[in-house]
């Protein structure tokens, strides 16, 4: 039935770096920032392996309709509150040992014994969906339990544990999100994962502000005044600050809920980005702005504590 008024869909596309673009990024920045050289390297190696692996995981046996994953953000839910994908347990196993190598050879912070964790029961093959849930449902006593059970630093065991699921969040983000009309959603949480966003950009064909999910690194779309966090409109409580030299690279702050967001303005820079390069490369943004007594939006998939 045809009604009064504009029925309006808001896609968004969105591209996901592939392991050589962001090899190139990790260079473009190592020239230009040397001091990051070792960030950067760590990092680098964990972005790869993570995309590399978003085209490994199976999601074909995952599948909503256009309609459940509308019907669900206009009831204000993330998509995946509605069905969560599977994680199997052996490609879980497998980035996780991965993920280990690359800590202990590239971290600047020494991270010897990691791997010890590796032979705990929780991480056999059919006690990992379990494993998982303590993660998600930040089961604290858990981790701290196993990392002096086995000598390992807490911090570092969730970090890796972080980022060994992200692919999988990832890998069902990206199948969900082309079905997505963000006319319906706008929040300042992941219309698929219900995260918060970890960072933001400004699109350099049209301006348009977008929130990259600190989990699934979904973007979606927010208003050019607005803060990421508590979605405050008003600009006397509003600010924004950029290093003189580098005024593509901005954060905005918010006096109500005093957080802040990193924002990377792509047509000042006149480049595209990539968010989670983005992270690293402003890494000495992330430290002013919490001098200035600012908390950030989410906590960043970079940050060891
Ligand atoms: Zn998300
Ligand atoms: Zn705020």
């Amino acid at each position: 039935m045809c009604s009064k008024g504009v029925f309006t869909i808001l896609k968004l596309e969105q591209k996901m770096p592939s392991k050589k673009d962001i090899e190139e990024e990790i260079s473009y920045y190592k020239k230009k920032f040397p001091t990051l050289g070792g960030l950067l390297n760590l990092f680098g190696s964990i972005f790869e392996l993570q995309s590399e692996y978003i085209e490994k995981i199976d999601v074909s046996g995952f599948g909503l309709s256009e309609e459940e994953v509308n019907e669900t953000l206009k009831k204000g839910s993330p998509v995946l509150a509605l069905k969560r994908g599977e994680i199997s347990a052996t490609l879980f196993k497998e980035v996780l040992v991965e993920l280990i190598k690359i800590v202990e050879d590239k971290s600047p912070k020494k991270m010897e014994g990691l791997n010890k964790v590796l032979d705990i029961d929780e991480l056999k093959e059919e006690n990992i969906n379990l494993f998982i849930e303590k993660f998600e449902r930040g089961d604290d006593s858990f981790f701290e339990n196993l990392s002096k059970e086995k000598g390992v630093n807490k911090e570092a065991l969730l970090f890796i544990v972080t980022h060994a699921l992200s692919p999988f969040y990832e890998a069902y983000a990206k199948n969900l999100r082309p079905k997505i009309n963000h006319h319906l959603w706008g929040k300042e949480f992941c219309p698929i994962c219900g995260n918060r966003p970890y960072i933001t950009r400004l699109r350099k064909e049209d301006g348009l502000k977008l929130l990259s999910c600190s989990v699934c690194k979904t973007e979606w779309w927010t208003q050019r005044i607005r803060c990421a966090f508590c979605g405050n409109v008003d600009s006397e409580t509003l600010s924004i600050f950029y290093p003189e030299d580098d005024k593509g690279h901005q954060v905005e702050l918010c006096d109500k809920c005093k957080k802040y967001s990193k924002l990377s303005n792509e047509k000042e820079l006149g480049r595209n980005v990539i968010l989670r390069v983005e992270d690293i490369a402003t890494i000495h943004l992330d430290a002013v702005a919490k001098k200035r007594g600012y908390l950030p939006t989410a906590q960043s998939p970079i940050e060891m504590n």
